[in-house]
């Protein structure tokens, strides 16, 4: 049987680890964020955890070794044989071929969105210390107003959550994936989401277009 190989592409404010983890609930595989894995690698002070830790420290990017060496560890791991959903990876064409001499999707997610709603939705946005993501309007926390759910850590405002920084960033963002996307687009593995809707009406869409997908709609239905 085909495994669901997932990777999940979108702006930030598209709401892509959201999904990512609706996805790995609804199909029982692993939700692999990357940036969850450079944070726990990092904590863990490991020589590469140190490095990695230097780096988002300074604010620059992790080099594309790097990111890849750690995302190819994860996917060696059990859980993974029976399929995976990968958010925040690949993000530029040539990772893109790194991945594919370890791993190949077999399909790419593409959450849509506009700059200007991206723009809305990030000046809301808190985050914790461990890197976990609310939203003022869209996602509050349950438990207690300002604190975080998973760990009940303070929540606060990245600094460079202003407009003008996320404008840049989703320039970047644009110049980087929209190549990947046509890339992936070629192979025929892309299915595109509206990602403006509300988080459980784009879920609801996104199944939708799943199960369009001969062999994963067997898996859908078998639940
Ligand atoms: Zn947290």
């Amino acid at each position: 049987m085909t495994t669901p190989r997932i990777v999940i592409l979108g702006p930030q404010g598209a709401g892509k680890g959201t999904q990512a983890g609706f996805l790995s609930r609804r199909f029982r595989i692993p939700h692999i964020s990357a940036g969850d894995l450079l944070r726990a690698e990092a904590r863990r002070g490991s020589p590469l955890g140190q490095r990695i830790a230097r780096i988002i420290d300074r604010g620059r990017l992790v080099p594309d070794e790097l990111m890849s060496s750690v995302v190819r560890a994860r996917l060696r791991r059990r859980d993974a044989k029976r399929g995976w959903i990968v958010d925040g990876y690949p993000r530029f064409r040539q990772q893109a071929k790194t991945f594919n001499r370890f791993a190949r999707p077999n399909v790419v997610v593409v959450l849509t969105l506009s700059d200007q709603q991206a723009v809305r939705r990030l000046v809301g946005r808190r985050v914790c210390p461990n890197g976990h993501v609310y939203h003022i309007r869209h996602h509050p926390p349950k438990q207690k107003r300002g604190y975080c759910d998973h760990d009940g850590l303070p929540l606060h405002q990245r600094d460079d959550d202003t407009p003008v920084a996320i404008r840049r960033r989703l320039r970047w963002h644009h110049q980087q994936t929209d190549p990947l996307i046509d890339e992936y687009r070629r192979q025929n593995l892309v299915l595109e989401v509206n990602a403006h809707p509300p988080i459980k009406a784009v879920y609801r869409h996104l199944l939708e277009v799943l199960k369009n997908i001969p062999w994963l709609s067997s898996r859908l239905k078998k639940k």
